[in-house]
């Protein structure tokens, strides 16, 4: 059994992708080709935000957005303590500090309480000045967006949503990538929409910063690439990728996301009543990047993905170790008692199997041998 069956999705539209791999080698514009631009086209018309810059990956479309802000040294971002990496690495990448942030048990995105907290004591202590809010939709689940605004309004903050893993989510009629006032993504082929290597956009409302954002992303181009009057970085979606995700989007639009929504309500209806399954907010749609499930305690949660092993299911634990304790970040100072819940979190949590290809019947055996497991040890 695949944790993500990338060789599934790809047998079952090898055609549509084939054929868009092969035109872009054909015309070899292999940079910048007219590609990129309808996938920025679409995807801006999808997400409903007036610009959608590509760049090549989900990190970078993070540092670019930053840098569009000159977000730098003296400057405090606040970003959740339960993340992949990227979301903290770029904003030392650019000179600032990351304030990391407890999250909800729940949703597992940043808990809008310990935000208003950790800005109020970032101001308090006067050694920074708070700049921006990035806020991840984990796993999938926008972020509680209309708590965050009010926050961002009130100590004005930009609001950066890191949507690496939330693309195709959103609340209502409002899609994820429109919530920030910058929004980023990711096409790492484990996502949600995923290409085959390294890809990512961003996405906002803001005429200005996308200027900024498309010249950044190529060296602080001017008039072109050899008038050079920013310095930026080397960021720019590769045509084939554009190309491949041109073939996946409407199966992801049509499919894939519907496809998840049952495939996680299966996994749900089998396992509410003997571990804590993913909680998703009224009104809210995750797009499935995981399906993310709590046990008592780590002994359980690392007996747990043994068992399974030896049925051949695949397991993966998001995240191990909090952002704070990274020793990457080791020149940060923090306080413990500030990530009560994420500590617990990465004892606990364990994320199943889980793509738009699955059937039932995997969906079946894996949620019996979790329940054969619980007998044994509870
Ligand atoms: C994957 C991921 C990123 C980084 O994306 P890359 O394309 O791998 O650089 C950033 N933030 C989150 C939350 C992610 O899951």
């Amino acid at each position: 059994m695949e944790f993500r069956d990338l060789k599934k999705q790809y047998q079952e539209n090898k055609a549509n992708i084939d054929a868009g791999i092969q035109k872009v080698i054909e015309n070899t514009c292999f940079i910048q080709g007219e590609q990129v631009k309808e996938l920025e086209e679409t995807l801006a018309k999808y997400v409903g935000v007036k610009h959608c810059i590509s760049c090549a990956n989900g990190t970078d479309a993070l540092q670019l957005a930053l840098m569009a802000w000159n977000v730098g040294k003296g400057d405090a971002v606040f970003v959740p303590d339960f993340t992949f990496f990227s979301s903290g690495e770029v904003v030392s990448a650019v000179g600032a500090v990351p304030v990391f942030v407890d999250v909800d048990e729940d949703t597992y995105n940043i808990s809008v309480h310990s935000l208003e907290g950790m800005i109020k004591k970032t101001i308090d202590e006067g050694a920074l000045i708070p700049k921006a809010i990035i806020a991840v939709d984990l796993f999938g689940q926008p972020a509680w967006y209309s708590e965050i605004k009010k926050i961002a309004e009130k100590y004005h903050l930009y609001i950066l949503e890191d949507a690496a893993q939330g693309f195709g989510g959103s609340i209502g009629e409002t899609r994820a990538c429109a919530f920030g006032d910058i929004s980023t993504t990711s096409f790492f082929p484990a996502k949600p929409l995923g290409c085959y290597g390294d890809g990512g956009a961003i996405f906002t409302n803001n005429d200005e910063w996308s200027e900024l954002l498309k010249s950044m992303r190529v060296h602080g181009k001017g008039t072109s690439k050899y008038d050079n009057v920013r310095i930026g970085m080397n960021s720019r979606l590769d045509t084939i990728q554009a190309a491949i995700l041109l073939a996946k989007f409407p199966v992801f639009q049509e499919m894939e996301l519907k496809n998840c929504q049952k495939i996680a309500a299966l996994y749900t209806q089998e396992l509410k009543d003997i571990v804590k399954t993913p909680v998703v907010k009224e009104g809210y749609l995750s797009s499935w990047a995981q399906y993310t499930i709590q046990m008592r305690d780590r002994e359980e949660r690392d007996g747990l993905q043994n068992y399974l092993k030896k049925y051949k299911i695949p397991s993966a634990v998001y995240y191990q170790k909090p952002m704070h304790l990274q020793k990457a970040f080791a020149s940060n100072k923090y306080d413990e008692s500030d990530y009560v819940v994420t500590d617990r979190l990465c004892d606990i949590v364990v994320s199943l199997p889980f793509h738009p290809y699955m059937d039932e019947a995997q969906v079946e055996e894996i949620t019996l041998r979790i329940r054969e497991y619980l007998k044994l040890v509870r």
